[in-house]
C-alpha cells in the first residue's frame, strides 16, 4: 500500500510529478528532496501541445496566473532548416495530412520541388509572416489550444511550479543525499547529508541525468538509442533580443555535426549546437556555434546520453525525466514526456486504489518505454535524409541511422509518394498518437526525399493549388503578429477564454 511519496529531486520533473499526483490524487502525502548545492539543468524551451493541456486541464492550472509569472512565448511549429528547401516547417495543425478541396490529393504532391513551406498551410503562413493568431469577423483573435504551444524559461517554469507546490502545501525539503538505503522491496530510506533520514513507500527519482535512485542504487540497465542518434553534447548559449522580431515557432538549423536550435523569448534569444562529439570536439562545436552567432554571450557544454532506462518502474521507485531516460530536444519532446510519465503514474496508483500489482508495473513500463521509443524513432526520420551538408557526420548519419518502425512509412511513401491514404494504418498507436501523419509527411515532403509514385498534379491541379495559397496569404494578411498579441493579453479586461484547456489531450496534436 502507498501511503507516501518522496520525489527525489525539485527539477521541472519532480515538481510535475508533485503537482501532479496533488491534483489527482490530494489524499496521498508527497514531499520533494532537492539540493540547492546540485541545482537543476536549466534547459528545456520549447514544448509541444501536450504541456499545455497537462498544466491547465489536467493539473487545472490557471492560464492568466501562468502567463504572469512564467511569461512564456508562443510556438506555432518547428522551423527545419534541413534538406534541399531553404526551409521546411512541421507545425501544430495539419498541412501535410490534408487534401485541400478541390485537390483530388494530399498536400504533399504539390510541394513537390525544392521550394520553402511559405504557404503550405495557415499556420505555416503565419510563421512566414511572424503572426500567431488569425483575425476573426469581429475583429477579435480566433484563439484554438490545439494550434500552439509555449517557449518558456526553465528557471521560471520551476520558480512557478515551487509557488504552486506552496499554495497546495506540498513540503519541500533542501538537502543533498549522500546515501541510499536498500531492503528486497527497493529503498528503504535516503539519508542526507545533514544526517536527516527520509523514507516513503514509493521513491520518485528526479534527479536528472544522475538517475540516483534507478540508475545508480538499483543498478538498472541503459537502453542506448545510439544506432539512431549520434548526438551527445550540446553547446548552449544565447543573447539579449535587440532588434531582431520575435519569431512564433522554433528554428532548427543543420549544422556539420549536428543542428542548433534557436528558441524565443521575449528579452532573449536562445540558442544550442546539439553534436556528436564522434564529430567535432568542444572546441570545433563552439567556434562554429559563435560563427554563425556572433552576438552569443557565455556558453556552456551539456554532456548527455540517448536512450532510456530498460524500465521506468522498478520495485518501489519510479523515474520521472531525465533520471528516466533522454532524447536530444529536437522535437522538444522532454516536457511533455514528463506530463505523459507523470500522468500514466496518477493514473495507475487511483486505479490500482494505492495498491499496484506487478502486471500494472509491467504495463506501465511497456506504455512508457514505447513512448520513448516512438521519440527515437521520429527523430531517426528527420536524420536519415537531410542532405542539406556534406559533411563526415551527415554522410554517417545518411548511410547508417537506423529507423526503427518508421521504415514502414518510408517504405510505403518511396513506393507512391505523401499519399494520406493509410494515415490510420501506416502508423503504431503510439507514433499515430504522438507525431501523426503530418509529422512524418513534413520530414519526407520538407527533406524532398524522392518518390516512385506514377502520379503527377495536372495543369489545372496546379492553377488550383495557387488559388487555394492566394486564399491562405489573404486570411493570414490581417491576423495578429507576436507583439499585438502580447499587447493584447497584458491589457486590463483580457479574458482567456472559458474551459479553453477544457478537453483531454494526447501528444502533439
Ligand atoms: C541540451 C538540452 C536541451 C533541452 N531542451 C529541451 C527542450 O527544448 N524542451 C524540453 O521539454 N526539454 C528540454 N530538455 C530537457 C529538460 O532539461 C528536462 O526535460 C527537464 O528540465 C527535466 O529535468 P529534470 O527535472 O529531470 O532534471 P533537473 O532539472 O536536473 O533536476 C534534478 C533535480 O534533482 C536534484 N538532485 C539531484 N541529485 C540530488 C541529490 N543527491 N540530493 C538531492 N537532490 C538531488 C537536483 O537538485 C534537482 O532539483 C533539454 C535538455 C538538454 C540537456
Amino acid at each position: 500500500m502507498i501511503r507516501a511519496v518522496l520525489i527525489f529531486g525539485g527539477g521541472s520533473a519532480g515538481f510535475l510529478a508533485a503537482l501532479t499526483l496533488k491534483r489527482r490524487l490530494p489524499e496521498l502525502p508527497v514531499t520533494i528532496l532537492r539540493s540547492k548545492d546540485i541545482g537543476i539543468i536549466g534547459v528545456g524551451e520549447g514544448t509541444t501541445t501536450t504541456v499545455g493541456y497537462h498544466l491547465h486541464h489536467y493539473c487545472n492550472l490557471d492560464v492568466a496566473t501562468f502567463y504572469r509569472l512564467v511569461e512564456p512565448q508562443w510556438k506555432i511549429g518547428i522551423r527545419f532548416e534541413w534538406g534541399p528547401r531553404p526551409y521546411f516547417n512541421y507545425v501544430f495543425g495539419y498541412e501535410l495530412d490534408t487534401i485541400y478541396p478541390p485537390l483530388p490529393r494530399g498536400t504533399g504532391y504539390y510541394l513537390d520541388g525544392e521550394e520553402a513551406f511559405e504557404t503550405a498551410g495557415l499556420q505555416s503562413r503565419l510563421m512566414h509572416e511572424n503572426k500567431i493568431w488569425l483575425r476573426r469577423p469581429d475583429g477579435r483573435p480566433q484563439l484554438c489550444a490545439d494550434e500552439w504551444t509555449y517557449h518558456l524559461e526553465n528557471e521560471k517554469l520551476v520558480a512557478y511550479f515551487e509557488t504552486v507546490a506552496g499554495h497546495l502545501g506540498i513540503p519541500i525539503i533542501e538537502g543533498t543525499a549522500t546515501e541510499v538505503l536498500q531492503n528486497d522491496h527497493g529503498i528503504s530510506s535516503v539519508k542526507l547529508e545533514s544526517g536527516e533520514v527520509l523514507t516513503a513507500d514509493l521513491y520518485l527519482d528526479c534527479s536528472g541525468f544522475r538517475s540516483e535512485l534507478l540508475g545508480k542504487a538499483l543498478g538498472e540497465p541503459f537502453h542506448s538509442y545510439k544506432d539512431s542518434l549520434f548526438c551527445d553534447r550540446a553547446v548552449i548559449g544565447g543573447w539579449s533580443r535587440e532588434e531582431e522580431p520575435i519569431k512564433p515557432y522554433t528554428t532548427a538549423e543543420t549544422m556539420s555535426s549536428g543542428w542548433c536550435w534557436q528558441i524565443e523569448h521575449e528579452y532573449h534569444i536562445n540558442r544550442g549546437y546539439v553534436f556528436a562529439s564522434a564529430f567535432a570536439s568542444d572546441t570545433e562545436a563552439e567556434t562554429e556555434f559563435r560563427t554563425k552567432n556572433p552576438k552569443v554571450q557565455s556558453t556552456r557544454i551539456v554532456p548527455f546520453r540517448a536512450g532510456r532506462y530498460e524500465r521506468l518502474w522498478v520495485k518501489n521507485v519510479v523515474a520521472i525525466g531525465n533520471a528516466a531516460g533522454f532524447v536530444e530536444p529536437l522535437e522538444a519532446s522532454a516536457l511533455s514526456a514528463i506530463c505523459m510519465q507523470c500522468q500514466a503514474l496518477a493514473e495507475v496508483l487511483a486505479d490500482a486504489n494505492f495498491q499496484p500489482r506487478a502486471s500494472t508495473i509491467s504495463n506501465f513500463n511497456r506504455h512508457l518505454n514505447r513512448s520513448f521509443d516512438t521519440i527515437r524513432t521520429f527523430l531517426a526520420l528527420h536524420y536519415r535524409f537531410n542532405r542539406r551538408l556534406d559533411t563526415p557526420f551527415w554522410r554517417e548519419c545518411l548511410e547508417k541511422v537506423e529507423l526503427h518502425e518508421a521504415a514502414r512509412f518510408v517504405e510505403f511513401y518511396r513506393e507512391n509518394g505523401p499519399s494520406v491514404l493509410w494515415r490510420r494504418l501506416l502508423l503504431d498507436t503510439n507514433d499515430a498518437r504522438e507525431f501523426g501523419t503530418e509529422g512524418h509527411l513534413a520530414m519526407l515532403v520538407g527533406m524532398s526525399v524522392p518518390y516512385d509514385s506514377a502520379y503527377r498534379p495536372s495543369a489545372e491541379e496546379r492553377l488550383q493549388w495557387q488559388r487555394i495559397q492566394q486564399k491562405i496569404t489573404e486570411h493570414v494578411r490581417d491576423a495578429f503578429t507576436v507583439p499585438q498579441a502580447l499587447q493584447m493579453i497584458r491589457a486590463p479586461g483580457w479574458k482567456w477564454p472559458d474551459k479553453f484547456y477544457d478537453k483531454p489531450h494526447a501528444m502533439r496534436r
